[in-house]
């Protein structure tokens, strides 16, 4: 319609900030993302109206945008001070992806479902981030080429820890991981000492399946 002019959602997106704060999240580069990026962006437009609720969405391929909540907690577990690489797995909207851009020096990004990463792809330049890389493909096998990783963030739950990503992972470096059962999970942070990875549980989460060679059997 000629006139209308698109909502920027500033002030709900203010609010939303507020709710965060008020819930724990302490990291102001994590808030200042938040409130960077446009989350109605990286909803479907059937749900535009609530992409400034605490809440997860439902994005299509049967995947959910997390709740904003859970990626402020989980982005703030990797403690970045904007010189990292990171490994995310599981791109789903290209949400956390572009809180992640603004956050690390370089992301990667690995993602099952072709149609998830090609609107991630297409939503992420016409914002002109330009340091993020995407692969489609079996994100439990991480993402060789570039590691080892600062961090790594997976934004679906696992069995157990995929060997790839203590293989990937940086002395010293960062996974936040959910670890559980198919439909319940406990969020991890693990931290690599050596060979081995120093586990620390935060706090119960439901995401989607991790599904792959590394994770769960797809169905
Ligand atoms: N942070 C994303 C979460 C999307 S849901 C967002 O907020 O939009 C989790 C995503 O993980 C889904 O898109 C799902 O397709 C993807 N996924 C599940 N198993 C995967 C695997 N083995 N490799 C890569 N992506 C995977």
């Amino acid at each position: 319609m000629a006139g209308t002019v698109e909502p920027s959602f500033r002030g709900a997106r203010r609010r939303l900030i507020e709710t965060l704060q008020d819930k724990g999240i302490k990291d102001l580069a994590v808030l200042n993302a938040i409130d960077a990026v446009q989350r109605h962006k990286f909803v479907p437009a059937s749900t535009r109206h609530r992409a400034y609720e605490d809440a997860a969405l439902p994005i299509g391929s049967g995947q959910t945008i997390s709740q904003p909540f859970v990626h402020a907690r989980s982005i703030e577990l990797l403690e970045l001070t904007g010189r990292e690489r990171v490994l995310e797995i599981g791109t789903g909207s290209g949400y956390q992806t572009a809180l992640l851009a603004q956050l690390a020096a370089q992301v990667f990004s690995v993602e099952r479902v072709a149609l998830l990463i090609e609107r991630a792809r297409t939503l992420l330049a016409e914002m002109d981030v330009r340091n993020v890389s995407m692969l489609l493909g079996d994100g439990t096998l991480g993402w060789r080429d570039y590691g080892p990783y600062d961090g790594i963030i997976v934004g679906a739950g696992a069995p157990h820890v995929p060997t790839a990503y203590s293989e990937q992972l940086a002395e010293g470096g960062r996974l936040v991981l959910p670890v559980g059962g198919r439909e319940e999970q406990v969020l991890c942070v693990f931290t690599k000492r050596g060979t081995q990875l120093e586990r620390r549980d935060i706090t119960p989460v439901r995401f989607v399946p991790l599904i792959g060679a590394g994770g769960w059997p797809p169905g």
